[in-house]
C-alpha cells in the first residue's frame, strides 16, 4: 500500500464487479484507505472482500437492480466499474455477443447515469474498467472488445459531459491480470508462455497493480487527470 491511510476517510466507494478477482482487490483497497464501500456482484464471488466492505447482489444490466441498488445510496463520492464478462469462443452467437455488451458497456453506462446526482453533489470520481481489447481486435472474442472498445470512447464522452458537475471520469485499461477470469489462460501453458514472453516486465499482474492505479486515479493526487485510459500492463501495450 503506497498511499497515506484515511486517504479516503469520510468518502463513500461503490464498486461494480467486486465479489471477486481486480474489483475485490480494489474494494479492500479503498476500504483499507478509509472509505465506506459497497462491493457489487452478481453472486458472492470467491469470498476475498474484506469484513468492512457491504456486498450487495445486483446485475448491472437489470434497470429494476440498479434502481433498487440507488435507492439505498444516500452519498456517493467514487463509483468504480469493474463488472465484466467474457463469454471466449462464444460471442459470434449474436445473443451472447449482445449479453456480453449488455454487462460491460450498458451496464457501465447505466450505473454512471444512475450515480451522476450523487456524484456531483460531492464532486465525486468515476474509474471505469477497459481492457487490452479496447486497443486490439480478439477474434475469438468480438463482443468483450466491442465493450471494451466502447468502455474506452464512453469514458472520455462521459468525462467532457460530467466535467462541468466537477466529476472526474478516468479508465484503467488492465494487461493480463490472475484472476478467476483468467484462469483457463493462466494454466494454458502455451498462451501463458506467450503472455509472459510479450510482456516486458515478465509477470502476470496481480488485481492490487489495478487497485493502487485505480486509487490514484480517485485520489486528490490525479485532480487535474479526466478522460484518459490508463494502461496498467507490465508494459505489454508497448512491446
Ligand atoms: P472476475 O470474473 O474475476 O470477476 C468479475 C466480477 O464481476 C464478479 O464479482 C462478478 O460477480 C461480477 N459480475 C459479473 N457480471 C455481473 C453483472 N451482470 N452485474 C454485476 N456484477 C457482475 O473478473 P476480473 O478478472 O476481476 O475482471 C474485472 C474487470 O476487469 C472486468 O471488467 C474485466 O473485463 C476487466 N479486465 C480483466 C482483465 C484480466 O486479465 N483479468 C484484463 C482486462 C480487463
Amino acid at each position: 500500500m503506497t498511499f497515506q491511510p484515511g486517504l479516503f476517510k469520510g468518502k463513500h466507494a461503490l464498486v461494480t464487479g467486486a465479489t471477486q478477482g481486480i474489483g475485490a482487490a480494489v474494494a479492500n483497497a479503498l476500504a483499507a484507505l478509509g472509505a465506506n464501500v459497497t462491493a457489487v456482484g452478481i453472486d458472492r464471488g470467491d469470498r476475498s472482500l474484506d469484513a468492512r466492505v457491504d456486498v450487495r447482489l445486483a446485475d448491472v444490466s437489470s434497470e429494476a437492480d440498479v434502481a433498487a441498488l440507488f435507492g439505498k445510496l444516500s452519498t456517493l463520492d467514487i463509483l468504480v466499474n469493474c463488472a465484466g464478462i467474457i463469454r471466449r469462443g462464444w460471442e459470434h452467437d449474436v445473443a451472447v455477443f449482445e449479453q456480453v455488451v449488455a454487462v460491460n458497456l450498458t451496464g457501465t453506462m447505466r450505473i454512471c447515469v444512475a450515480a451522476r446526482p450523487l456524484l456531483a453533489a460531492r464532486r465525486g470520481v468515476i474509474v471505469n474498467t477497459a481492457s487490452m481489447l479496447s486497443f486490439f481486435g480478439g477474434a475469438q472474442v468480438p463482443g468483450y472488445a466491442a465493450s471494451k472498445g466502447g468502455v474506452a470512447q464512453l469514458t472520455k464522452s462521459l468525462a467532457l459531459a460530467y466535467a462541468a458537475d466537477g466529476i472526474r471520469v478516468n479508465a484503467v485499461a488492465p494487461g493480463w491480470i490472475a484472476t478467476p477470469l483468467t484462469q483457463a489462460l493462466q494454466q494454458d501453458q502455451g498462451r501463458s508462455g506467450a503472455i509472459l514472453q510479450r510482456t516486458p516486465l515478465g509477470r502476470w499482474g496481480q488485481p492490487e497493480d489495478i487497485a493502487d492505479a485505480v486509487a490514484f486515479l480517485c485520489a486528490p493526487a490525479s485532480a487535474f487527470i479526466t478522460g484518459v485510459i490508463l494502461p496498467v500492463d507490465g508494459g505489454y501495450l508497448v512491446a
